[in-house]
């Protein structure tokens, strides 16, 4: 018996549409097979390099395109069960593989050979007759060649590798620093005097938490988001919504083995030596080149703009709010731990909008129809579930995704809807496969289809209850749909463009663009119905979601903003030197005079945005970027008079979700929009338009 042969993961994939065989994998399948596909890799990199043939597109470009395949899906396979059914056993292979596949990648980016010819091709780009997804393919390996170092000789080369590495390390434990931080905190509610206030949802969903932890006649907060944030929101408790935040903010900002403090430390003192090695001034001036924005200052010229008016409007909130709690006879200054409380008090007084009358309206399964109908609305394609397909959880439906006119299959949907204590916090999308046609000549298949899942963290209903989703927990499920979307639409010929591979300030676009199909009446009044009576939606209940949906938005806006800019200032340092990042982050604060009681949506210590990986780093600026996008995007269609437009649609499918990074992303904008972005349309959408600063 060999590798090749008793390895489920290196042998082919014989499953219906060549899904992973997820019954048949092992943890300890991932370590030799790794090393099997980084050894194939190789292989085919140094055919390619050292070809004795003069470079071309073909055999140099699409060649390298195609390389690592094996490596690619393994690799793929790995990191999603790592975030969505991990176990100590992955977590081990997690930490033992950083370093090695780091390596790996820095072997490829730094092949003096294979540089060669494509800096040879890159320098006569003009005269190839290159089509222009061809183009670009060339520039975009071109330029992730020279931002790995592959320009760089001698010690500086073997010192880049050096940092690589050990970053690779570093964001990995970042990660698990966090996650093991959550996994040990419960809130145990034991009697009805520590559940006052929690309306029944949230019940349920403590119950529920109780049941999977094992813990017996009582009820569990997690730090999970849709445990925490319904607890800040509704409990009337005051000491254990206290006890509860300062637990939610303090994540990997604990003395002993899973302190994030010294990791982001190092993690930020390495990438500004990175960044030096490329002959920028700071970390931020390097990420921010291969971007929309393309500058620190294109970015802080955004921030600007927002910043002043979110700021005066989150102090009228806080005079709001204060206001609301002298009146209820409580002489208190709002903290941390009472906005969300007192502002869902005064929603409820200036709305009547209760999220206890809003939840059954928002069943689960009837949003997941909503988006699947909006999809098909506007792209023509239709979600059938496969429950014969393998997943690797129950709770986990796999769906074929068609093209109604002709019945074509476009992708395989993997859709994952609840949190459970193997599972990373936080939503996201991800591929298991990516959508590609490039082939080998006399290759029969028609391309690779994509393979694209959806990750939720909502908290599930309790058995026999269905599980009621807030309105923000849906415009999450919209969002990462977008996501999927973007992922599952993609029709391109390379790999290296291909979906979400875009710069990260475009890649939300796809996302948040979504979210406003939410908020149209007409798709409120069809799909959310009451789950017991199947009643749609009142419609002055919608009226009062519309008059309250910019309630509030000083404090997100801020929260946002001031995660955004400390994210900024500390990738902006120019110097190497270690910094306290608590106290680093204390004072950023301060200068920024954020308001009291509002606090920031990720601190450094958890900031998973910019420490789990670097594809956040100096970029958490990108959803607000892309919001600019989304915001003047769907205008388009409400100029067309339709949110389902059919040729706003069809323009919206071909230059924005099935380009991937097949185009530069302002062109791809233009092609879409007709014209450049406005930011009016983002000001107005956050009602921060004439806000008295
Ligand atoms: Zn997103």
């Amino acid at each position: 018996m060999t590798l090749a042969t008793c390895n489920p993961l290196v042998q082919p994939w014989t499953t219906p549409h060549g899904l992973p065989p997820f019954a048949d994998v092992r943890p300890e399948h991932f370590a030799p097979a790794f090393s099997m596909a980084i050894a194939e890799q190789l292989r085919e990199i140094e055919a390619i390099a050292s070809s004795t043939e003069a470079p071309t597109f073909e055999n140099t470009v699409a060649a390298f395109d195609r390389s690592g395949r094996l490596l690619v899906r393994i690799r793929a396979l790995f990191y999603n069960l790592a975030a969505s059914e991990t176990s100590p056993a992955l977590q081990a292979v997690e930490r033992e593989m950083a370093a090695p596949l780091a390596a790996h990648s820095s072997a490829i980016y730094l092949d003096g050979g294979l540089f060669k010819r494509l800096d040879a091709l890159y320098e006569r780009r003009a005269t190839l007759g290159l089509t222009q997804e061809e183009a670009r393919v060339l520039e975009r390996f071109h330029l992730d060649f020279v931002r790995a170092g592959a320009r760089l000789v001698g010690p500086a080369r073997e010192r880049y590798a050096q940092i690589m590495s050990r970053l690779a390390e570093l964001t990995t434990r970042f990660g698990q620093n966090v996650l093991a931080d959550e996994s040990a905190f419960r809130l145990v509610l034991r009697d009805e005097r520590d559940l006052a206030g929690l309306p029944d949802f949230v019940r349920a969903a403590a119950c529920q938490a109780a049941v999977d932890r094992g813990v017996a006649d009582a009820f569990v907060i997690t730090l999970s988001r849709s445990h925490i944030v319904p607890f800040l929101t509704f409990s009337d408790r005051r000491d254990l919504r206290e006890q509860a935040w300062r637990a939610w903010v303090a994540r990997g900002e604990h003395d002993g083995e899973h302190d994030n403090r010294p990791v982001a430390q190092e993690i930020l003192a390495l990438r500004q030596e990175q960044a030096g090695l490329h002959g920028c001034e700071s970390y931020a001036d390097y990420a921010l080149a291969d971007t929309m924005a393309g500058s620190q200052a294109a970015v802080d010229s955004l921030l600007q703009q927002v910043w002043a008016p979110a700021k005066a409007r989150a102090e009228r909130e806080r005079e709001a709010l204060q206001a609301l709690a002298l009146s209820q006879g409580e002489s208190l200054q709002i903290e941390e731990w009472d906005w969300r409380y007192y502002a869902e008090k005064l929603r409820q007084a200036r709305y009547g909008l209760d999220e206890a009358a809003i939840k059954p309206y928002f069943p689960l399964e009837r949003m997941v129809e909503a988006v699947f109908d909006c999809a098909q609305r506007l792209f023509g394609i239709r979600f059938v579930v496969r429950a014969d397909l393998p997943a690797y959880h129950p709770d986990v439906k796999v769906y074929e995704v068609r093209q109604t006119a002709d019945e074509t299959l476009v992708g395989i949907f993997v859709h994952d809807n609840f949190a459970r204590p193997s599972k990373r916090s936080g939503a996201w999308m991800s591929v298991y496969r990516s959508q590609s046609r490039n082939m080998l000549a006399g290759s029969a298949d028609g391309g690779v289809l994509p393979v694209v899942a959806n990750n939720n963290n909502f908290a599930k209903g309790a058995p026999g209850e269905p599980t009621l989703l807030s309105f923000d927990d849906a415009r999450t499920l919209f969002h990462e749909f977008g996501h999927g979307l973007h992922g599952l639409l993609s029709s391109v010929t390379f790999e290296r463009v291909s979906g979400t591979q875009v710069p990260r300030d475009f890649v939300e676009l796809p996302s948040q663009l979504f979210e406003h199909w939410l908020s149209e009446r007409e798709v409120l009044k069809r799909h959310a119905r009451h789950y017991r009576t199947n009643e749609p939606i009142p419609d002055e209940l919608v009226a009062r979601l519309e008059a309250a949906s910019k309630f509030n938005q000083g404090y997100e806006t801020v929260r946002y903003l001031a995660s955004t800019r400390v994210d900024m200032a500390a990738h902006a340092q120019r110097s190497a030197e270690p910094i306290d990042i608590a106290a680093f982050e204390r004072a950023e604060l301060l200068r920024l005079e954020v308001p009291r009681g509002v606090g920031m949506n990720h601190r450094l210590p958890h900031f998973q945005h910019l420490f789990s990986s670097a594809s956040y780093a100096a970029g958490y600026y990108a959803y607000l970027w892309s919001e600019v996008l989304d915001a003047d995007g769907y205008d388009a269609f409400t100029e067309a008079g339709s949110p389902f437009d059919p040729d706003v649609a069809r323009r919206l499918r071909n230059f924005i979700y099935a380009a991937g990074g097949s185009r530069e992303s302002r062109e791809a904008y233009r092609a879409f929009r007709g014209r450049d972005p406005s930011v009016r349309p983002l000001l107005r959408e956050r009602g921060l338009l004439d806000v008295d600063a």
